[in-house]
């Protein structure tokens, strides 16, 4: 299955692209290079890649805005590629989006393997819904996990909801704000916290043995069930 699995490489510096491609396709990738930012959305809508690898500094069009573009349409694994690990925590307070980040100097072999590892979790989370650990029911508000029916507030629902929607990705305390306001309420970072802490005490009771949700410092939530 992996070996079928098509790499976007999106990188500008000819060295960098062909030894990424070199490794990949050692470890049986198909590969696609670009050198332009602009062409990259206008390819993936056409092609839909498995995975894309992203520098951030490119001609034509900018990493940030090709991955905003991408995941207003496309929920596929985007890594992003950068020059300087201070980036890494800028992108990450941006919430472009990507589902991780790899600082240049890199090693290709390391590189390989965030691919791979991404490529298995994208997979997981991409099974067919009767599959997924976690079930949603938006006319009663009712989640069930595991098949059992997580007893959660609306609030808590929505959250949940939200995070679920996006595994693996940190959500922001705004972002699950906005979540929120379909409620048409008014909800405070503050309250988000102890909803979410509310939450995670309900599923660490439905499955002690697993860490469905995890605190960011400093950036938000994230669910994970890989
Ligand atoms: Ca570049």
């Amino acid at each position: 299955m992996t070996a079928a699995a098509h790499i976007l490489v999106v990188e500008d510096e000819p060295k960098l692209a062909t030894l990424l491609r070199d490794y990949l396709e050692r470890d049986g990738y198909r590969t696609t290079m670009l050198h332009d930012g602009a062409a990259v959305v206008a390819w993936v809508r056409q092609h839909a890649p498995d995975l894309v690898l992203l520098d951030l500094l490119l001609p034509g069009k900018d990493g940030l805005s090709i991955c905003r573009e991408l995941r207003s349409f496309s929920e596929l694994p985007i890594i992003m590629v950068t020059a300087r690990v201070e980036e890494i925590d800028r992108l990450l307070g941006l919430e472009i989006g990507a589902d991780d980040y790899i600082c240049k100097p890199f090693s290709p072999r390391e590189v390989v393997a965030r691919v791979r590892a991404l490529l298995r979790r994208a997979r997981v989370n991409a099974g067919p819904a009767t599959e997924r650990p976690l079930q949603f029911d938006d006319d009663r508000f009712e989640a069930r996990l595991h098949g059992k029916p997580l007893p959660l507030t609306r609030v808590e629902y929505r959250l949940l909801r939200a995070l679920a929607e996006h595994p693996g990705h940190v959500l922001s305390r705004n972002q699950l704000m906005n979540s929120l306001y379909l409620d048409h309420r008014v909800v405070s970072d503050r309250t988000v916290d102890s909803h979410v802490k509310n939450l995670r005490r309900k599923l660490t009771e439905a499955v002690p043995d697993q860490d469905l949700l995890s605190s960011i410092y400093g950036l938000g939530y994230k669910l994970d069930w890989s």
